[in-house]
């Protein structure tokens, strides 16, 4: 045998990335469809997921894992309260995600009754990119406040994800975001990259989202 030296960088992913395996086989074994939501602390994820349960809640099931660095129990609650099951992962101030949480918080949830699955990652643009949970879909929510430079600073995030929610457009005529050098950017990391344009406040853009969402999940059960 060759004595090659991998990085121990590329052992720990690969270690997430057989776990993130089984999950995904977990979750469509329960007839579940999952998502990985991520973004920049502030970009409005718990704003954003309160949305798509109250516009989704009478047509799916939903279930939500909430990441957070803390035992803060603020945006579990929010969810909770708004008639959904609901599982905080506090990750002990670990900057992100990865597989084994995930695999804890689906064993709380009754993922029998559940057609969507919801996780909230931890509010950071860097690595969360590098570990795979094992949803069906990885989600980025950028923000008109964060800047029209993000794609070009954090591009890792920006390649691996399916579809991009740029929330917080009722804010585009109070601050300097351009949005054709924002879409050059992403274009260029990921071409054709499916695009939400919204807004939590005015409810811009939230009804194509909440189809197009809705048209997966129903897909994916067929
Ligand atoms: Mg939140
Ligand atoms: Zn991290």
């Amino acid at each position: 045998m060759n004595s090659i030296r991998v990085p121990v960088v590329e052992k720990i992913l690969s270690a997430n990335d057989q776990l993130a395996f089984q999950n995904r086989q977990f979750l469509k074994s329960k007839g579940v469809f999952s998502i990985n939501m991520m973004a920049s602390p502030g970009a409005g994820k718990t704003s954003f997921i309160l949305q798509t349960i109250d516009g989704l809640k009478n047509r799916l099931k939903i279930g939500v894992i909430e990441g957070d660095t803390a035992a803060v129990t603020i945006d579990a609650d929010k969810v909770s309260d708004a008639g959904v099951p609901a599982v905080q992962i506090n990750t002990g101030g670990d900057c992100h995600l990865d597989a084994v949480m995930v695999a804890g918080g689906l064993q709380q949830l009754p993922l029998e009754t559940i057609d969507l699955m919801i996780i909230e990652n931890v509010g950071n643009l860097v690595c969360p990119a590098a570990f795979d949970l094992g949803t069906d879909i990885n989600i980025l929510i950028a923000s008109v406040p964060e800047g029209d430079d993000k794609p070009y600073k954090y591009p890792a995030i920006y390649r691996g994800i399916d579809v991009l929610i740029l929330n917080k457009m009722d804010l585009l005529p109070y601050i300097k975001f351009r949005p054709d050098y924002f879409k050059q950017g992403v274009e260029m990391l990921n071409p054709g990259l499916t695009t939400f344009p919204v807004s939590c406040v005015t409810g811009e853009g939230i009804t194509d989202w909440l189809n197009w969402l809705e048209n997966r999940v129903k897909k994916s059960h067929r």
